[in-house]
C-alpha cells in the first residue's frame, strides 16, 4: 500500500501543477521585503481556509497551519520562506512583479507554492498518523526570520521529530536535487569596520594619519586570515563588500567604514575567522597611529543535514521519474534554516529550476532570475512523500 501510494505521488503533484502556477505566479506579481509580508500572510491563510485547513499567524507576518493524521506518531515540520528582495525585475515575463523596485529574486515565491499545495495533496491523500507543521516563515534574507519563529515558539508543543526545506536552484538543471549530507550552507557573519585617523590637508600627510592607507593594509592583510590561519581542508571566505570615506581627492578624511562578510560551516572556524578578523582590527591600526573598531551583525549558523533525514529524501528521490539525487560541494551562500536544523534534524534540500541548460540562467538574486516551473510539481513530491515516508516508518 505504501509503494503504491508513492507511485502514484509524482502524478498527484503533477494533477496539481495549474494551481503551483497559479500560486507561484500570484505570489511573484505581488512581492513583499522581509518583514512586511502582510498581504502575502494573508493570502496564505487564506489559501489554506478555503481548502479547509485551519492556518494561524505566527509572529508579526508569518504562518502556521498543522495537519493531524488519525493516529498520534511523530511531528514533521515543513518550511518555506516568504520574502522578496529590494530589486527591480527585469526577467521578460508576463507575470513580473507589479511592485517597482521589489522582486522575488530568490524563488520564495515557488517555495510558497509547493508548501501550499503539499499541505493540501497531504490532507486529501491522508495522514494515517503522527502530524506535519507547515511553517511559512518571513525575513529569511537577512531579516531574522527564522529566530522570528522559533520565538514565537514554532518548534514547541510538541517539539518537531524531522524539519525539511526546500530551495530552488538555478544552478541546478530541472530534474536534480542535491540531497548533501552533513553542512549544505556555511554561517553568515556580516562585519562593520571602523578606522578611525585624523584629517588633514591630502598634502600634508605628516599632520594626520590617514585612514584611507590604513583601509588598504588592512583589506589586504586581512585575506592572510584565510590563506595562513585556516587550514586548507577548511572552507572560509572573508569578502569586503563596501568601503565608505573620504570626500575629494586633495583631503585625507578622519574615518573610513568597510562592510563584509565571513562564511564558514565549522563552528571553530567561525570563531577563529572572527577572533583574527578582530585582532587585526585591535591591532593594524593601532599600529600606525588609528584606532580601530569592529561589530558582527545578521549573524547565523551553518545550515547541517542530519544524514538520517537526507537518507529518506533520497530513497523517495530515487523512486520519482524524471528526479536525479546529486551531491554537489556545499554552498557558501546562507540560508536562515540552519537555525532550525540547529535545534531539530533535518535537511534543507535543492531543487533544480535552471531548466535544461543551467549555465544560461540568471543566478539568485538577479533581476532577471528566472524559474522553469517545471520544478515546482517535484519539489511538491518531494516535501509530501518526505513527510508520508518520515511519519510512516518513525
Ligand atoms: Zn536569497
Ligand atoms: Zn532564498
Amino acid at each position: 500500500m505504501y509503494t503504491t501510494h508513492t507511485k502514484s505521488l509524482l502524478n498527484d503533484a503533477r494533477a496539481e501543477r495549474d494551481a503551483l502556477i497559479s500560486l507561484r505566479r500570484h505570489f511573484h506579481m505581488h512581492p513583499e521585503i522581509s518583514g512586511q509580508e502582510r498581504e502575502t500572510q494573508a493570502f496564505v491563510c487564506a489559501t489554506l481556509e478555503a481548502w479547509g485547513i485551519a492556518a494561524s499567524p505566527l509572529g508579526e507576518t508569518g504562518v502556521v497551519a498543522t495537519l493531524k493524521g488519525a493516529e498520534p506518531g511523530p511531528c514533521m515540520l515543513l518550511r518555506a520562506d516568504m520574502d522578496a528582495l529590494p530589486i527591480d525585475e527585469t526577467a521578460p515575463v508576463p507575470f513580473r512583479s507589479r511592485v517597482p523596485g521589489v522582486m522575488h529574486a530568490c524563488g520564495h515565491d515557488t517555495h510558497m507554492a509547493m508548501l501550499l499545495v503539499a499541505a493540501k495533496m497531504l490532507r486529501e491523500r491522508g495522514l494515517p498518523r503522527g502530524s506535519v507543521r507547515c511553517l511559512f516563515q518571513p525575513a529569511e534574507e537577512g531579516g531574522g526570520g527564522a529566530q522570528m519563529m522559533i520565538d514565537a515558539g514554532v518548534l514547541r508543543a510538541p517539539v518537531p521529530d524531522a524539519a525539511l526545506a526546500l530551495h530552488v536552484w538555478s544552478l541546478f538543471a530541472t530534474g536534480e536535487v542535491a540531497i548533501i549530507d552533513g553542512p549544505v550552507m556555511a554561517a553568515v557573519d556580516g562585519f562593520e569596520i571602523e578606522i578611525t585617523g585624523r584629517g588633514t590637508h591630502g598634502a600634508t600627510p605628516e599632520s594626520g594619519i590617514d585612514p584611507i592607507a590604513i583601509a588598504a593594509q588592512l583589506v589586504t592583510a586581512a585575506q592572510q586570515i584565510v590563506a595562513r590561519r585556516i587550514a586548507p581542508h577548511d572552507a572560509a571566505v572573508l569578502t569586503f563588500g563596501r568601503i565608505q570615506g573620504g570626500s575629494a581627492f586633495n583631503i585625507i578624511p578622519e574615518q573610513v567604514r568597510l562592510l563584509g562578510t565571513l562564511r564558514s560551516f565549522v563552528p571553530e572556524v567561525r570563531a577563529q575567522l572572527r577572533d583574527a578578523l578582530a585582532d587585526l582590527v585591535a591591532h593594524l591600526p593601532a599600529a600606525m597611529g588609528a584606532t580601530g573598531r569592529i561589530a558582527y551583525f545578521t549573524e547565523h549558523a551553518a545550515t547541517v543535514n542530519d544524514p538520517r533525514i537526507a537518507a529518506v529524501v533520497r530513497d523517495l528521490a530515487a523512486s520519482l521519474p524524471g528526479v536525479t539525487a546529486i551531491q554537489p560541494r556545499p554552498l557558501m551562500a546562507g540560508e536562515d534554516f540552519g537555525l532550525i536544523l540547529a535545534q531539530v534534524p533535518g535537511a534543507m534540500i535543492l531543487v533544480g529550476c535552471g531548466g535544461s541548460t543551467p549555465a544560461d540562467a540568471a543566478p539568485h538574486h538577479h533581476p532577471d532570475f528566472a524559474v522553469d516551473e517545471d520544478c515546482l510539481p517535484m519539489g511538491t513530491a518531494l516535501l509530501v512523500g518526505t513527510a508520508e515516508r518520515f511519519l510512516a516508518t518513525r
